[in-house]
């Protein structure tokens, strides 16, 4: 028996006792703790659970980490792995184009499509925003003015062309001189 995992990977699933292949999947709901001391909470996930046809041997599938990671997300009001995934394809950016347009780490990115860590609040708010695809056409709108607002200033040859070499120089802080300072004012979200 196999199943298809959501990298799209078809894995085959096999008894843990006795090795045979003859198994059969059913969804349960289990509960498990989330949290420690007084902050823990009982949450509910459905739950693949593989029985054994061979020797009866019962184990959670590959399938329950996702499962109860998604049900942390529910609890904690965030997007889970899927939906986030699902945000960044209809903006039809890859995870790289996505990571530069909104200034996330790729590598915080991929763990949070992975399940591996979850998001932070002001992370979750983010994508969020990018289900809006005018969103995204503002980031872009603004890398470009934050290109050309510094590759026409006299003096910041220099900030100009490291600009033009990393994407990455928005993050950092400058001292706006007056013309940025007026172009600024005249910005409208
Ligand atoms: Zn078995």
């Amino acid at each position: 028996m196999s199943t298809m995992r959501n990298d799209g990977h078809d894995e085959t699933v096999v008894c843990f006792d006795c090795g045979s292949s003859d198994v059969a999947k059913a969804l349960q709901q289990q509960t498990f703790q989330y949290g420690n001391g007084e902050s823990a909470v009982n949450l509910t996930a459905e739950m693949p659970v593989y029985t054994c046809k061979t020797c009866g041997y019962q184990f959670a599938g590959p399938e329950a980490d996702d499962a109860r990671h998604e049900a942390v997300c529910r609890y904690l009001g965030v997007l889970t792995p899927a939906e986030i995934s699902a945000v960044r394809e209809s903006t039809g950016l890859s995870r790289i184009q996505f990571a530069e347009c909104t200034g996330v780490g790729i590598a915080s990115l991929k763990r949070w499509e992975t399940g591996i860590l979850i998001q932070n609040a002001a992370n979750d708010q983010l994508i969020y925003l990018m289900t809006f695809p005018d969103n995204i056409i503002r980031l872009k709108r603004r890398d470009h003015f934050a290109l050309l607002d510094l590759s026409d200033l006299s003096s910041g040859s220099e900030i100009a062309s490291r600009h033009v070499h990393s994407n990455h120089f928005r993050g950092k802080c400058i001292q706006p001189d007056s013309l940025q300072l007026r172009r600024a004012q005249r910005f409208v979200l």
